[in-house]
């Protein structure tokens, strides 16, 4: 009789429990495509099947001119040459890039090892700042005079560091002459694995000599490294091109939700 309450209880809990719940599974009833297949790399820093190389020690094949130079499988900035901007353009990507700033740099603030990665007008610094001050928004990992880093994960002059990017570009219109911003850019850049720039709405191009604003450009644009008169060197470039942040794959027959 005992045992016949007991089991009676733990039925009536489940019953219960499965009533706060909800009692069944529930499924948005969005026929979502199904995700495309990629092979990762083993290494995260090594590019998955899907990306673009840019730059993997070999050539310069990926960009618009060969003036600068590769020495031991790195891409070293060659001071006066120009900068370096992809032959293919892109909508919103995911970055992965390399760098390292020259070893025996003596310059100060803005002059030690200075480039810059950029997507269309938009710079995210490249600079030596691990023990060396220049104002906030313009040292290595701001986003050129519009926004500072979280935090400083400088490594030292001569070692290899690493940005991951996610931008998402702007989506522009332009109404006689006048740049109206459907959609700001959003960017995104872990350093060193580390967090430093967190979805940061960007202002416009990331101009040295006045404040931000956008300029009209097209939806697809070239990556671009500075030349900024420095032997910085770089690394490892691939680039993925992925879905703008408010773009939803576009549901298809429903597959598992008939
Ligand atoms: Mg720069």
């Amino acid at each position: 009789m005992l045992r016949n309450v007991s089991t009676t209880a733990v039925i009536l809990f489940c019953t219960a429990a499965l009533t706060a719940y909800g009692g069944q599974d529930w499924k948005s009833g969005i026929p979502w495509q199904k995700p495309a297949a990629v092979v990762p790399a083993q290494n995260p820093a090594e590019p998955p099947a899907d990306a673009v190389v840019l730059f993997d020690g070999k050539d310069l094949n990926a960009w618009d001119k060969n003036s600068w130079l590769i020495e031991n499988g790195e891409l070293v900035c060659n001071p006066g040459k120009g900068s370096l901007s992809t032959k293919q353009k892109f909508a919103s990507v995911q970055l992965h890039i390399e760098f390292a700033v020259p070893k025996d740099i003596s310059g100060k603030g803005q002059a030690r090892g200075n480039s810059g990665v950029f997507w269309g007008g938009y710079e995210v610094q490249v600079l030596d700042s691990y023990n060396e001050d220049t104002y906030f928004d313009g040292q290595c990992g701001a986003i050129y005079k519009q926004c500072p880093p979280l935090v400083n994960v400088c490594r030292k002059p001569g070692e290899w560091q690493s940005y991951d990017i996610i931008f998402n570009r702007p989506e522009l219109k332009t109404e006689n002459g006048v740049v109206r911003v459907i959609r700001p850019a959003y960017i995104t850049v872990l350093q060193n694995g580390v967090l430093i720039i967190n979805h940061h709405q960007i202002q416009g191009t990331t101009f040295f000599n006045r404040p931000p604003a956008y300029e009209a450009h097209a939806d697809k644009m070239p990556l671009m490294l500075q030349d900024h008169g420095n032997k910085t060197r770089f690394r490892n470039i691939w680039v993925r091109e992925i879905p703008d942040t408010d773009a939803h794959p576009e549901p298809v027959k429903a597959a598992y939700y008939e």
